[in-house]
């Protein structure tokens, strides 16, 4: 007998309802070729093109709805997994919210060392991870925990230090404050429950695979040249491409078309290296997928 039954497995995925990962979340979904229509100040709503259904929520509060398996999967940032301490799995780094959580002490005080927060009375949201990061430099300090503000703790004489989220610094840098410290690189991640079934997982994968791509894609680029036949040879080693480049001839005797794709993070070295070789005509093209 054959069961002809429709799989009505759904994936649920818990997103920041607004806030800095909103935006990059329903992003990466469109990427991944998933709309999902969000009438404003709905609680969730259903994907029209992949089976997945979609909560919005405070970001704080998505590791336990994914630890409780209300939401199968979440995106949600690394400093909050860390902090929130929740069983859960990180399956995938996605790129976007990218932030550091840091020390950050009055700018006219003289940095030593870790040391320097011996004693001191440090203001901030993040009280599980700067514990952790205190214990492990065996420094005994005072954990303020506040919910928001944090950068104004010091100038109203709460705090000697703080410990909160930095992206460029001018926040730190309107309130007097100055870096000194580094003590989580963060991101935001896919968060999955510890125990999904195996139709939700095959979903996941399918999720994953898109996810994928379109990270490879977006670390790619696709790069148009011409080259001398003399040079060929040379032009053709420096490119590393996804099996080998393709070259076609050019109607100009002697010169050649040579297609390939290039990793941003050695990108502008192997440009020049081209020019160098006599290549000409350089064109750089974004990619939108990559399927490997
Ligand atoms: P919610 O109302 O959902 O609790 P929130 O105020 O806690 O929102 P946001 O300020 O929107 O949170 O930040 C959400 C996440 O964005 C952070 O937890 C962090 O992972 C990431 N992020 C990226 N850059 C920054 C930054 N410069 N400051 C704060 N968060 C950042
Ligand atoms: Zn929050």
């Amino acid at each position: 007998m054959s069961n002809q039954e429709p799989n009505k497995t759904k994936l649920k995925l818990a997103i920041q309802k607004s806030g800095r990962l909103y935006e990059d979340s329903i992003r990466l979904l469109k990427e991944c070729g998933i709309d999902v229509s969000n009438g404003m100040n709905k609680l969730k709503a259903d994907a029209t093109n992949f089976p997945l259904e979609v909560f919005f929520l405070r970001d704080d509060d998505i590791p336990q709805y994914v630890e409780d398996g209300v939401a199968d999967i979440g995106f949600v940032g690394e400093n909050v997994v860390f902090e929130k301490n929740k069983k859960v799995i990180i399956t995938e780094k996605l790129g976007f919210g990218k932030c550091r959580l840091s020390i950050a002490i009055q700018r006219n005080e003289s940095y030593s060392g870790v040391d320097y927060l011996a004693g001191k009375k440090i203001a901030t949201s993040y009280p599980v991870i700067l514990a952790d990061y205190l214990s492990k430099n065996n420094i005994e300090a005072e954990i303020h925990e506040i919910s928001g503000s944090v950068e104004i703790a010091p100038g109203i004489g709460l705090a000697d230090a703080i410990c909160d989220l930095v992206s460029s610094g001018s926040t730190l840098f309107m309130n007097g404050l100055k870096e000194s410290e580094v003590i989580l690189q963060s991101q935001a991640v896919l968060i999955k429950n510890e125990l999904l079934d195996a139709s939700k997982q095959q979903l996941l994968d399918r999720l994953i695979f898109r996810i994928e791509s379109v990270k490879k894609a977006k670390n790619n680029k696709y790069i148009l040249l011409n080259a001398p036949n003399n040079n060929l040879q040379q032009i053709i080693s420096l490119l590393p491409g996804m099996k080998s480049p393709t070259v076609l001839p050019l109607a100009e005797a002697g010169w050649s078309s040579v297609h390939s794709v290039l990793n941003e993070n050695e990108f502008w070295d192997i440009i020049e290296q081209l020019k160098a070789a006599g290549a000409q005509g350089i064109l750089v093209i974004p990619i939108e997928k990559m399927i490997i």
